[in-house]
């Protein structure tokens, strides 16, 4: 199953695709963990994303492209995968379907994932992320706090507030989704492929109402969508 979660951020994209690869066996594709990574190990790639990032700003579209292109060919994508957090753009976007159809591949569901603005601000300021990048639990400091206060319950790691994490990068973040990404709705509806979700309520009941519409009974990973057979 080839999958896009869209959703602002803070919507729990992250969060959901933790849980949807342990169903499906699929990777989860984040541009942003894969920024993220490439600002921590100093690349030069990392160095020019880390400014867009730190302003809650867009990546140029030409160096996520990029990173979708090679992410895409490896192997374990064949299976399926979930792609978190790209396309953000229409730009983005069909070059996705141009890359998905050089593998001869295409995607089979955007499941949005609707929370209210205000909500997605308390939501992302009191986030917590494991900094062990293998592992990448995420707590809220309200909501779903750790046992014990900056360690990690999973693996024992450090929790950190995500540098974009603070109030003003999120609001530029929002205003950004609003501008660039929200259009990719209506880019997807038009293809039949958008399923709405509201992202109220616990994480296990936003992932039930998921599998429920990915008809995901069988937990079938091709590209049949899942439950056909
Ligand atoms: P995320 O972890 O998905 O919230 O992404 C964090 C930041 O990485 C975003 O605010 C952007 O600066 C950058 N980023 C991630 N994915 C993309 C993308 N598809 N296009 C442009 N910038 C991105």
């Amino acid at each position: 199953m080839n999958l896009i979660l869209l959703g602002g951020p803070g919507a729990g994209k992250g969060t959901q695709a933790k849980k949807l690869i342990e169903k499906y066996a699929i990777p989860q594709i984040s541009t942003g963990d894969i920024l993220r990574a490439a600002v921590k190990a100093g690349t030069e790639m990392g160095r020019k994303a880390k400014e867009y990032m730190d302003a809650g700003k867009l990546v140029p579209d030409e160096v996520v492209i990029g990173i979708i292109r090679d992410r895409l060919a490896q192997a374990d994508a064949k299976k399926g995968f979930i792609l978190d957090g790209f396309p953000r753009t229409v730009p983005q976007a069909e070059a996705l379907d141009k890359v998905l159809g050089g593998l001869s591949a295409k995607i089979d569901h955007v499941v949005s994932i609707d929370v209210d603005e205000e909500a997605l601000v308390t939501r992302l300021t009191g986030r917590r992320t494991c900094k062990n990048a293998a592992c990448g639990q995420m707590f809220h400091i309200k909501f779903t706090p750790a046992k014990k206060e900056g360690i990690c319950d999973k693996c024992g790691g450090e929790l950190y507030l995500r540098d974009d994490d603070n109030e003003t990068t999120v609001r530029s973040r929002l205003a950004t989704y609003n501008q660039a990404t929200k259009p990719l709705i209506d880019y997807y509806t038009k293809k039949g492929l958008v399923r709405p979700i509201a992202g109220v309520g616990g994480i296990d009941d936003i992932y039930n109402k998921i599998v429920g519409i990915l008809g995901a009974g069988s937990g079938c990973a091709c590209s049949c969508g899942g439950g056909k057979h």
